[in-house]
């Protein structure tokens, strides 16, 4: 897991002593023979998780999720990280990718693509053509552009 971790990470630093006593406690309930890590049974016998989700989370392919791979887990199901599909391949996104403009404005009917769809064009099959497709990099520094023009000048 490439940015979404590092993300995570820096929440669970900045959470309160009584926010993180919270979040280890819930890892402890999970991890039910309290190895330290969570299978996939142990997670599936308490929430429902789709599996691609889980091997996404599971960054280095050992079957289990230690602390830092749970922490992307538990942001995901707090709801302060989007799960965003890969409209071409289905997959789960944890990393950058590219959304179509024409369609954010449009609430839950986003179109995104993971990097690798958008390589081999599979916006071909989406109504609105590839120039509409923007990175998030590049869709901040839209919405950057977009606020320093809307800044009032200061008439003093
Ligand atoms: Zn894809
Ligand atoms: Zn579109």
């Amino acid at each position: 897991m490439g940015g979404m971790r590092e993300i995570t990470r820096s929440y669970y630093e900045r959470a309160s002593e009584a926010e993180k006593e919270k979040i280890k406690l819930t890892f402890a309930k999970f991890d039910i023979n309290g190895d330290g890590k969570i299978t996939i049974a142990e997670l599936k016998s308490l929430m429902r998780i789709p599996e691609d989700v889980f091997h996404k989370l599971d960054v280095n392919g050992d079957g289990c999720l230690d602390f830092d791979e749970f922490l992307c887990l538990h942001y995901i199901s707090a709801s302060k990280m989007p799960l965003v599909y890969c409209d071409g391949c289905s997959q789960f996104m944890e990393g950058p990718y590219f959304s179509c403009l024409l369609c954010l404005g449009r609430g839950a009917n986003t179109y995104d693509l993971c990097c690798s769809c958008y390589r081999r064009c599979a916006e071909s099959s989406h109504e609105h053509s590839v120039e509409h497709m923007v990175d998030h990099l590049s869709l901040l520094k839209l919405f950057r552009e977009e606020k320093a023009q809307n800044k009032v000048p200061n008439k003093n």
